[in-house]
């Protein structure tokens, strides 16, 4: 168990021995890739889904030194969350192999645990760093009857599973019906968050529940499992007393298992295709 803060500090070699690398980090989303001069791959930490999600619009540049070098050594130092086994934090560093700049050019939070394997592996090989699926999640400023339509065309189509707060303020999981979403849906308000996650599921979604998987693993069920989910919307502030809400909704018809796209089940595409066509209509 840590009793300080102090940072471990740990020099990032590959299993080749290699320690020289090109960096390309998305730094809104901590996300980052490194490429040796052998041209190996390694995602920072291990944010595979992440990576594949945020290149599919554009490909993040390589960093370049003042000195116009673009090859770093790195250095990641851990900070430990006292009183646990854990880290909370990573700090990114790299040091320019021409002139020796060092710069921390990232840090990434965390909030979940274990986090030992991310000290042990603290890049993860990535064989095919380019990689298009079809990602089809949408956000917007919809009106609230607008969107309360997008969730009944879903409750008519899908199991429905949602993370809400039960009466003792507490975080639970459960199958819900139609009607009980609606109600569900209509105790959440601004000071009131009633719900964090809905699931639409194809299949019971115990069928897709492991005892390993993590609330970061619930969190990324829709990228594999044929799940569309709705996310709880944010609250925006506009003039005045008014605000407004900012929904998303993550789906997707393609997965990347193995550096392979591969399709998800007919029926569930065809139905994300219909729902797709049905909220562009309800943007309108
Ligand atoms: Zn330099």
């Amino acid at each position: 168990m840590f009793q300080t803060e102090d940072l471990i500090s740990k020099e990032i070699v590959t299993q080749d021995y290699e320690d020289e690398f090109q960096i390309r980090y998305i730094r809104y989303e901590n996300v980052g890739l490194i490429t040796t001069r052998s041209g190996k791959s390694y995602l920072i930490l291990d944010s595979i889904d992440y990576w594949y999600d945020l290149i599919q619009d554009k490909y993040p540049a390589k960093q370049k030194c003042r000195c116009k070098n673009d090859y770093f050594k790195l250095c990641f130092n851990y900070i430990p969350r006292i009183g646990t086994d854990d880290y909370k934090a990573v700090e990114l560093v790299s040091c320019c192999t021409e002139c020796r700049r060092q710069r921390k050019f990232g840090e990434i939070n965390i909030d979940y645990s274990p986090t030992v394997q991310l000290f042990n592996y603290p890049i993860t090989y990535c064989k095919q760093p380019k990689v298009k699926y079809k990602l089809q999640s949408i956000n917007g400023y919809w009106k609230e009857d607008a969107f309360y339509d997008l969730i009944s065309f879903l409750s008519q189509r899908l199991l429905i599973y949602s993370q809400y707060k039960t009466p003792e303020k507490k975080w639970a999981m459960k199958r819900f019906d139609a009607e009980e979403l609606k109600q569900l849906m209509m105790a959440d308000g601004f000071n009131h968050m009633s719900y964090l996650r809905i699931y639409f599921s194809m299949k019971p979604l115990e069928e897709l529940f492991d005892e390993t998987l993590s609330a970061k693993g619930l969190k990324d069920l829709w990228r594999k499992a044929e799940v569309i989910q709705v996310n709880h919307p944010l609250i925006v502030a506009g003039c005045g007393d008014t605000y407004r809400y900012f929904y998303s909704i993550d789906c997707c018809s393609e997965y990347i298992d193995a550096w392979q796209v591969k399709k998800k089940g007919e029926a569930f595409c065809g139905l994300i295709k219909e729902f797709l066509q049905y909220s562009k209509e309800r943007t309108k």
